[in-house]
């Protein structure tokens, strides 16, 4: 799944591309692809014109002046340029096109969408509605992070709850906690001030770095201009399971924390 970063990318990209142009054609695949509907995304998007785009946590803002695009990707979607006007399909999910072009096709949104809302409505949301704060916004800080980790909660679970912290997932979460030299199965309520500050500084600088090196690619992920990111090669522990730790050499584990596939270093990171 595209997190904070690749999203970011992503969003930068689509200004590069499309910003200051006017939406000519579109179309969704099915009625679920966007709350607008099959009738309602062409009516409401034709003569638009791309403003600027943006970012709340993990979804893609497009601001088209009297309506904004909120883009979620979810776990396989990508934004791809298409040679041609094509209509939408089980692929091409969602399909925009400037004028001149480009024209722009958001796949496999079979679990994501793009929602039309009027702007002043964009907070009510439902995903919107209850996002933490921005990793790289002012509310993001070591007083905040104190308290919101007053649970019993793993540290890993709850920074993964979008509700605290908006943007993160499993790739970078344990990349963070390794950063910072805590176990992701660490009661968040066990941390002490310098665990949670190191927590706050390797979250913003592991984010920045990340966007720096234009996100992680696995397998979906794509930036706007068909490219890889390159955040994969410089991953310390996520994906690294049996190999030997950067650090200290022992070998990284493999567990599940908060359901999910968590790596962690034993020796670095102790329970
Ligand atoms: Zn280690």
């Amino acid at each position: 799944m595209p997190e904070l970063p690749e999203v970011t990318v992503i969003s930068e990209d689509l200004e590069a591309l499309a910003a200051g142009k006017e939406v000519v054609r579109a179309g969704i695949f099915r009625d679920d692809v966007s709350n607008a509907g099959v009738a309602g995304f062409p009516a409401k998007l034709l003569g638009k014109t791309l403003e600027r785009t943006g970012r709340r946590g993990k979804i893609i803002t497009l601001d088209f002046g009297e309506v904004v695009g909120l883009v979620h990707l979810v776990i396989s979607g990508r934004v791809v340029q298409l040679p041609a006007w094509q209509e939408p399909d089980k692929i091409n999910t969602a399909i925009v096109e400037f004028d001149g072009g480009p024209i722009l096709a958001f796949t496999k949104l079979w679990l994501g969408y793009f929602d039309l809302y009027e702007p002043e409505r964009v907070g009510e949301h439902p995903l919107i509605s209850r996002l933490g704060p921005d990793p790289f916004s002012e509310g993001f800080t070591v007083e905040y992070l104190m308290d919101a980790f007053k649970r019993k909660a793993s540290i890993k679970g709850l920074l993964l709850d979008q509700s605290i912290v908006a943007g993160l997932g499993n790739i970078y979460v344990d990349e963070v906690l390794f950063a910072a030299g805590v176990h992701p199965m660490r009661k968040a309520n066990s941390l002490d001030f310098a665990e949670i500050e190191r927590i706050y500084s390797a979250t913003r600088e592991i984010l920045h770095e990340a966007i720096e090196l234009r996100g992680t690619t696995f397998d979906s992920y794509h930036d706007a201009f068909g490219e890889t990111g390159k955040y994969q090669h410089r991953l310390k522990v996520f994906t690294r399971a049996g190999e030997p730790c950067p650090v200290c050499g022992t070998r990284i584990q493999k567990s599940r924390v908060a359901g999910r596939g968590t790596h962690a270093c034993s020796t670095c990171q102790p329970v």
